[in-house]
């Protein structure tokens, strides 16, 4: 147990670290207008369409922070404050999502491999953990490597997560100054959001990472 938090700890500290940070970074420049005055749908409507991108589709979507790009029905889906508020915030937001939908695009390729992985990792991240404990339990250890590969998926998702996340966030601030969204000096809002919200994926992957060594090192004791 002791040795679980040692290993557990650190990512989940880093975690709820950065989750406050976006909170409040997203909260204070949700309140901040941007000149230009574009909503988040605006924003990314006028992103798409000067890259040709006419058939994305943008819509409105429940919940907090609940923005994303959907590359299977190729459809980029906005929460309503980030929709419906001209703020440097909401088209900080509406621009990384776009930056999605540019690598799609593009053939990003990391994308293109967290999309092909994930219907694999959703069930791995459940299944690989009870694999590996009934691997464990009934010291078939053969097994307990099955689940440990299959939960290591996981830990693959959550690193290929990295680029793509921090190059929609940097197409993101690239696009919303070329294309007058936000003025030079408004950068540093859309900066303090997008920044804080990369490191809550560089959280997750320290915990991905920090778990699996966990049960790596579960399994090398009993070898
Ligand atoms: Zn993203």
């Amino acid at each position: 147990m002791i040795m679980y938090l040692l290993y557990a700890v650190p990512g989940l500290l880093l975690g709820l670290y950065a989750q406050a940070k976006v909170k409040s970074a997203f909260n204070k420049y949700s309140k901040v207008r941007t000149r230009r005055g574009l909503t988040g749908a605006q924003a990314a409507r006028a992103i798409l369409d000067a890259n040709g991108l006419y058939d994305v589709a943008v819509e409105r979507v429940k919940g907090f922070l609940s923005d994303h790009y959907d590359p299977r029905s190729r459809v980029l889906r906005l929460s309503p404050g980030v929709y419906d508020n001209p703020s440097i915030a909401s088209v900080g937001v509406a621009a990384h999502e776009s930056g999605h939908a540019l690598q799609h695009a593009k053939g990003y390729w990391p994308l293109q491999l967290r999309t092909t992985i994930v219907p694999t990792v959703q069930v791995g991240s459940w299944l690989g953990p009870i694999i590996f404990i009934i691997g464990l339990i009934i010291n078939w250890i053969s097994l307990a490597e099955v689940g440990l590969i299959f939960f290591g998926l996981t830990v693959v998702f959550a690193i290929v997560t990295l680029p793509v996340e921090i190059d929609a966030s940097r197409r993101a601030k690239a696009v919303l100054v070329s294309q007058g969204i936000v003025s030079p000096e408004e950068r540093k809002g859309v900066n303090a959001v997008l920044d804080a919200a990369a490191l809550t994926y560089v959280a997750a992957a320290i915990q991905a990472i920090m778990i699996f060594l966990y049960y790596a090192s579960l399994l090398s004791r009993r070898n």
